[in-house]
């Protein structure tokens, strides 16, 4: 398959959690928005600058530059057999774009209720030295690293709300969108992250 996948589903929902799962299996590169937009954002750049306020607040980053990131990143040789975009697209304009740079062969949406979603965000760490995502609860880290774990930002309730409420308006009628185009393959997840890896691999395995 020469096509790229999409990761969809609500912030938190472990879709970073299963990128390295599906990543391994496909052999198509990760590529996460939000990781692009936290290494710019910690560099300094233009595009940290422009895209800091919009994710300090839990807000989406403006569509043409999310857009002309992606652009740019897919011109790297290791995308040239499609790549897993984690977090992207995010509204239908978006995808409306995408549709214009590369083909799509599949989407997977991870669904998880909104109650659950903020348990999962709240306790969510991150190993800034591997890039590793933990919980505090649900995926502890060893205990050697737990003094160089962070947490993100973004990572409050009150921001959570917020990015919650950006997905329901403006992400979510986006599996609508996809689903109408016979691209959709939806998961639950709601069990451990072993569960959840069970039945991506399996929907990863029939494409
Ligand atoms: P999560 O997976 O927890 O939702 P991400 O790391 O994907 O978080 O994104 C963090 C923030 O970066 C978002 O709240 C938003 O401000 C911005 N962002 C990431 N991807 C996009 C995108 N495709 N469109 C607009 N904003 C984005
Ligand atoms: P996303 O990339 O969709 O924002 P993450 O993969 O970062 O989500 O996961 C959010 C948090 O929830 C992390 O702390 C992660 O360890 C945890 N998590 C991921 N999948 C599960 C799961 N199936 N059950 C419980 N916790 C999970």
């Amino acid at each position: 398959m020469t096509g790229s996948i999409v990761l969809f589903g609500p912030p938190g929902a472990g879709k970073g959690t299963q990128a390295s799962l599906i990543a391994e299996i496909t052999g198509k590169p990760p590529v996460s928005t939000g990781d692009m937009l936290r290494s710019a954002l910690s560099e300094g750049t233009e595009l940290g600058v422009e895209a800091k306020a919009f994710m300090e607040a839990g807000k989406l980053v403006p569509d043409e530059v999310i857009i002309g990131l992606i652009r740019e990143r897919l011109k790297e040789p290791d995308a040239s057999k499609g790549v897993l975009f984690d977090g992207f697209p995010r509204t239908i304009l978006q995808a409306e774009a995408l549709e214009e740079i590369t083909e799509v062969s599949a989407v997977i949406s991870i669904e998880v209720p909104d109650d659950e979603i903020v348990e999962r965000i709240i306790g969510r760490r991150m190993d800034p030295v591997t890039g590793e995502i933990y919980h505090v609860s649900f995926k502890p880290a060893p205990i050697e690293i737990h003094d160089r774990l962070v947490q993100r930002k973004d990572d409050t309730e009150e921001t959570v709300r917020s990015r919650l409420d950006g997905y329901h308006k403006q992400t979510k009628p986006l599996g609508n969108w996809y689903g109408e185009r016979g691209l959709l393959i939806t998961i639950d997840g709601t069990g451990s992250i072993l569960e959840v890896g069970a039945l991506v691999t399996s929907a990863v395995n029939t494409l």
